[in-house]
């Protein structure tokens, strides 16, 4: 079964695009032919150009991220300075050949779950639009518990079930860092909740065995959708 992947997280700068490259690694290797994209960014495009290097196709960087601007604020606001307004519709529009692709498609969010993309929509919004499987990054440090419920509870409760929660290791680790899978568990299932050490280089790292387990978490979920 083909999925559709929306990688957010509780901030900006929180490992998004390395989680986004390590799962398109992985799917590439596991599963086949895989698409990842950045639809939207503003203030460079080194996430698009990474989500790229970690793909193998035929796909050239206009094709996987086409809206970009290069003031570093919010996308929403980065387009109006150059008097471009994006909407809901269209970036819905842009996925939907891309969705019926042979494989899996693994779509990177811009900033955290509720930051505004364009006009008319945030990155939930988009999301649930596509009635994508979210997958939530969060730094596996200090205040992750609060960060996490926070994003966690502001999903629609019809994506929660089938979405992930990644606690993602930092080099600066702290006495939290142990305790926190524990620790959200009173407030999330355990067993959506991962915890994907730190990687130094995505691109090039060996692939960490959490990401199989979340693959086959995965299978199961789907052979028990409704819960
Ligand atoms: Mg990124």
């Amino acid at each position: 079964m083909k999925n559709t992947w929306f990688v957010t997280g509780t901030d900006t700068g929180v490992g998004k695009t390395a989680f986004s490259i390590l799962w398109t690694r992985f799917l590439v290797a596991a599963a086949g032919p895989v698409i990842a994209v950045k639809p939207i960014c503003s203030g460079g495009r080194d996430d698009a150009e990474a989500l790229l290097a970690a793909q193998r196709n035929s796909l050239q960087i206009g094709d996987i991220n086409p809206w970009h601007f290069p003031d570093p604020i919010s996308p929403v606001l980065a387009a109006q300075r150059v008097g471009r307004r994006i909407r809901l519709a269209e970036v819905v529009e842009f996925l939907a050949p891309l969705r019926e692709g042979t494989g899996d498609l693994v779509i990177e969010g811009a900033g955290g779950l509720l930051s505004p993309l364009g006009e008319d929509f945030d990155n939930r919004d988009l999301l649930t639009a596509l009635g994508a499987r979210a997958v939530v990054i969060c730094p596996n440090r200090l205040g992750a518990i609060n960060q996490a419920r926070l994003v966690w509870e502001s999903l629609p409760p019809s994506v929660r079930s089938s979405s992930a929660l990644i606690l993602n290791g930092f080099p600066s680790e702290d006495a939290s860092t142990p305790t926190n899978r524990e620790g959200l568990t009173h407030y999330l299932p355990g067993e959506n909740i991962f915890f994907l050490p730190c990687q130094e280089d995505a691109l090039r790292s060996p692939l960490p065995p959490v990401l199989a387990d979340l693959h086959q978490w995965t299978k199961r979920r789907e052979e028990r959708p409704s819960k």
